[in-house]
């Protein structure tokens, strides 16, 4: 049987899903193209009102069409203005007019033998020069499905262990292009009300197919601040995608300064990639510790909003054999945390190609973990999952690159006509 399902890359094992067959990318446009038309996906209802009102629906409809539109965007999950049966033929002939709510094109879509699923997704330039690429994995479990939403397309920051690190921010997703990924993610499991799950497709087994969303995939979410808050608050709006804040966490590598709004404008879950105990080797391993060192990041841990045991920090940390996988690491660890609710989520590092590290062996893995669990920490160890098709943690990084300085000024100079 296949197991790997890869759509456009040519990949010999390959076999096609239905609806995916000879998608491929665009050819990328030479020359700057038409502008394009506004999008409803992503906007805040003050926003997709001040939209409309801008087309001209009357003041006193904005509310109830705002509400209509959003049942429709991110309930029924419909990507076409036709299907808005409860709205007028003329509506939805002006909204089809002067608005887009259609989806990403899907690139490719590969599924693991354990079920994980990656898609690479296509979004328009945007000021980056050309058409940008961005990775997102679906990976279920018993109970729940967890959808890895990026943010970034690559990353300014330079984690030695990340394989996003090694290619430079080409630009930030915009919110729209934040929910597209869960809005795809639920249209290709049939995971919206009147779809059916595609035959074969492992999701768990009750419940909503995408019941979790964490923001572990490509990029720096508190460096696209705005974006991510616009999205996870659309996300969680209980009259549309509903997800529970409890189910939505963001992991940051440490944007000090960021956190504590993440508590106060989104209300998400935290998770923190700690990665070192000691300042001159995270300096190293994630080098935001030169602004913001570990005590600075664990102080603004310990402020962050709403912490009980109920509702606790994660703490993420990648076991690199021989370079921070001691026991007095471990013992270390539990001691900087004193304090703080907090879950440690042990990483068994995934190799990329030309990566310089190696994941510590097993022995120590557990060895490390114990001391973790004597310490009250229930589980630490967190099961790699995809590896066969590269979606695990840190494996993520896609082909758009950053415009040459010469390309960049050749684009600037048609649009200057
Ligand atoms: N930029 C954010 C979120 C994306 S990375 C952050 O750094 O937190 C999601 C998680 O995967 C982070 O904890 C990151 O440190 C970890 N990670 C990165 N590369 C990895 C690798 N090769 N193996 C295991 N985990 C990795
Ligand atoms: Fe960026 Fe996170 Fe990778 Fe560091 S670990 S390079 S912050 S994506």
């Amino acid at each position: 049987m296949a197991t790997t399902l890869d759509i456009a890359r040519g990949n010999p094992n390959a076999a096609t899903l239905p609806g995916t067959q000879g998608l491929r990318p665009a050819p990328v446009a030479e020359s700057v193209a038409e502008p394009e038309k506004p999008t409803l996906i992503g906007l805040t209802r003050e926003d997709m009102a001040a939209a409309l009102s801008g087309i001209g629906v009357p003041q006193k409809q904005l509310r109830m069409r705002v509400a209509q539109l959003w049942h429709w965007l991110y309930v029924r999950g419909v990507s076409d203005f036709a299907a808005m049966t409860n709205i007028a033929k003329d509506l939805r002939g002006l909204l089809a007019e002067h608005f887009l709510i259609a989806r990403p094109q899907i690139i490719s879509e590969q599924v693991s033998v354990d079920g994980t699923r990656k898609w690479l997704f296509q979004f328009p330039p945007r000021g980056a020069g050309r058409p940008v690429e961005v990775e997102t994995v679906y990976i279920p479990e018993e109970g729940r499905g967890t959808l890895c939403v990026s943010s970034q397309v690559g990353c300014t920051l330079t984690c030695t262990f990340c394989h996003t690190g090694t290619q430079k921010l080409v630009r930030n997703l915009t919110s729209e292009e934040i929910l597209s990924q869960i809005l795809m993610a639920r249209d290709r499991l049939g995971d919206f009300p009147d779809a059916e799950t595609p035959q074969g497709a492992a999701v768990p087994s009750e419940g909503r197919l995408v019941s979790n969303i964490v923001m572990m995939g490509m990029g720096e979410p508190l460096y696209n601040f705005e974006n991510v808050k616009t999205a996870l608050l659309i996300a969680s709006d209980g009259d549309g995608l509903s997800l529970s804040k409890r189910r939505i966490t963001l992991s940051t590598s440490g944007v000090v300064p960021e956190i504590a709004r993440t508590g106060d404008e989104i209300g998400c879950m935290l998770a923190i990639s700690l990665h070192a105990v000691r300042d001159d080797l995270r300096d190293i391993l994630v080098p935001i510790n030169k602004k913001w060192n570990i005590k600075a990041l664990l102080d603004a841990c310990r402020a962050y909003p709403g912490l009980s045991n109920a509702k606790r920090i994660t703490f993420e940390y990648v076991m690199l054999k021989g370079v921070n996988d001691s026991d007095a690491d471990a013992r270390e660890l539990v001691r900087l945390l004193r304090g703080i609710p907090a879950k440690i989520n042990l990483i068994p590092f995934n190799p990329w190609p030309g990566s310089e590290y190696e994941c510590s062996d097993w022995e120590r893995i557990e060895e490390f973990a114990d001391i973790v669990n004597r310490a009250g920490y229930a589980s630490p160890i967190r099961t790699p999952r995809g590896r066969d098709i590269f979606a695990a943690c840190g494996q993520l990084k896609s082909a758009s690159e950053r415009m040459r300085k010469k390309d960049r000024d050749a684009a600037a100079q048609v649009a200057a006509g």
